[in-house]
């Protein structure tokens, strides 16, 4: 398992729902954390990790050693959206990118976690941006595509510098060809979805 990188296909398209969580959903979803950790992320949404489903883990705290902080969210759903903030974003498949990106301040955050529980909470400050940018992860939205036209063209050489490597990877086979992608996608959805 590893993150990909902007502009990878998987990462721009929206993820499907999960029907089952099976024991070796459970271990992706242990190995998600470890790479969140390893990456200094506090988020991370499956399709970052080229896994095309509805389900992201996060620890605000971005601490391994604070557990309790650990949360996995399957099938969110969002909604009662209040208010508006600015702040700082990093993501781990845009490396070295950070950005201003407005957001509502506080949301509601529906779905189940990895025992099958539903999860209903109202969402406010890191913790409503965080659940906010994975969810977005999930419909193929980045902070590229959240930034004001100002905000854009600040990072406009940093994403093509992006496309160049992905290019590049794709060239040395390491990136498979989209349909082989494709076909990767709907092997795991029709196991899961
Ligand atoms: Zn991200």
């Amino acid at each position: 398992m590893r993150v990909i990188h902007y502009p990878h296909p998987t990462l721009l398209r929206a993820s499907k729902p999960l029907k089952r969580v099976d024991a070796e959903l459970r271990k992706m979803v242990a190995e998600m954390f470890e790479l969140m950790y390893e990456n200094r992320g506090c988020g991370l949404a499956a399709n970052q990790v080229d896994l095309p489903y509805r389900l992201f883990v996060m620890n605000m705290a971005g601490d391994p050693q604070q557990r309790e902080e650990e949360r996995v969210f399957i099938n969110p759903v969002l909604s009662k959206h209040k208010g508006m903030a600015e702040a700082e974003e990093g993501c781990l498949s845009l490396p070295t990118l950070y950005a201003q990106v407005k957001r509502p301040e506080r949301v509601t955050i529906s779905g189940y976690d990895l025992a099958g529980q539903q999860i209903n909470l109202n969402a406010d400050g890191l913790f409503a941006r965080i659940v906010q940018h994975e969810a977005d992860h999930l419909d193929g939205v980045l902070i590229i595509d959240r930034l004001t036209p100002t905000g854009r063209m600040a990072v406009k050489e940093l994403i093509e510098e992006f496309a160049n490597e992905f290019q590049q990877r794709r060239q040395t086979g390491e990136i498979p060809a989209d349909e082989q992608i494709a076909a990767h996608w709907k092997e795991l959805e029709d196991l899961r979805c």
